[in-house]
């Protein structure tokens, strides 16, 4: 997949942090231990200047074999004894290598003329992240979602909403816990406040801490960007990105303006993963009728007949924590 140039700087540049902070943990670590053990500095002095004996050596003449040996035995006693002082403080390079995030490219980025995993993960994860919306809300995670929000009492129906919601936001936090590439698309459905952005947030965090590319977003500002970059305004690749993505989450389904553009973009996505078994969060205040009456058979008999339904109840948090009654 191609990405934009600043995609690419902003991962090299990362890349660049990583080996320089490598280096500098290295360095640190050796003054570290030059500073505890003194013999360690002593050491390396000595095994520095076993060329210059080496080539002192060759020039004075003489059994030239049995000097270069006589050297060679000292430096490898030499070395055992620095080995020998890193390995009680159980530290297994001698050289103090720095301990790169990538091994395999000692976070270069490439192996060669090829470009590593690594690198191109980065990639993925900056793209992700630049078309995310994640900074949104800054606190949203589960443990600031307390069950205190949602009212004890029965509803009319004899549910207590917050009996309910420790169930639905239990089923969550496992979701998030257990997250790979085959959970299930999820549709969060409830009525304004009642923590479905929240919600779908927490669980895109800890996706995202999991390792997984998230692509989390507004339903109006993740389609606007597609009709952006559709209609040639803005360059960019959002709908591959949107389709190839570990997680999908479209928020506040029905707040979008209702165009066939967006819904044929909306198709295309929920469309597109359902084949690639990826999953989808989809949030929304419209209940099934009303999915039906705006998004027609195609798009809600996916929705309706394949997304985990979780169904959020109770009062307009919003409001509560504004009146500041928790
Ligand atoms: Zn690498």
């Amino acid at each position: 997949m191609g990405y934009s140039r600043e995609v690419y700087d902003a991962a090299i540049a990362e890349l660049g942090r990583r080996r320089t902070n490598a280096s500098a943990k290295a360095a640190a670590l050796r003054e570290h231990m030059i500073e505890k053990h003194p013999r360690i500095r002593e050491l390396e002095l000595e095994m520095a200047g076993a060329s210059v004996r080496v080539a002192r050596a060759v020039l004075n003449g003489g059994d030239v074999t049995a000097a270069v040996e006589k050297i060679k035995t000292q430096n490898l006693s030499q070395q055992a004894e620095l080995a020998e002082i890193l390995s009680r403080e159980g530290i297994h390079s001698p050289n103090f290598e720095p301990n790169y995030a990538c091994p395999i490219c000692q976070d270069t980025g490439y192996i060669g003329n090829r470009m590593c995993e690594c690198f191109k993960l980065l990639l993925r994860e900056e793209a992700f992240r630049r078309l995310s919306y994640m900074g949104m809300m800054k606190d949203a995670d589960f443990h600031s979602l307390k069950l205190e929000y949602y009212p004890d009492t029965p509803d009319p129906r004899g549910v207590s909403p917050r009996r309910r919601m420790a169930e639905v936001l239990e089923y969550c936090r496992n979701y998030a816990a257990d997250f790979d590439e085959k959970s299930p698309s999820l549709l969060l459905r409830g009525a304004t406040g009642t923590g479905k952005t929240h919600t779908s947030l927490a669980i895109a965090r800890e996706v995202v801490e999991r390792g997984f590319g998230v692509i989390y977003g507004p339903m109006q500002k993740l389609l606007h960007q597609l009709e952006k970059e559709h209609f040639g305004r803005d360059d960019g690749n959002s709908e591959d990105m949107m389709i190839d993505c570990d997680l999908l989450i479209l928020d506040d389904l029905g707040a979008e303006f209702s165009t066939s553009f967006y819904n044929s973009c909306l198709y295309n996505l929920i469309n597109s993963r359902m084949l690639d078994g990826k999953p989808t969060i989809i949030s929304t205040n419209l209940d099934k009728n009303e999915i039906l009456d705006r998004y027609g058979e195609q798009i809600s008999s996916r929705i309706i007949g394949t997304f985990v339904p979780l169904t959020f109840i109770g009062k307009d948090i919003r409001l509560i924590r504004l009146r500041n009654e928790i």
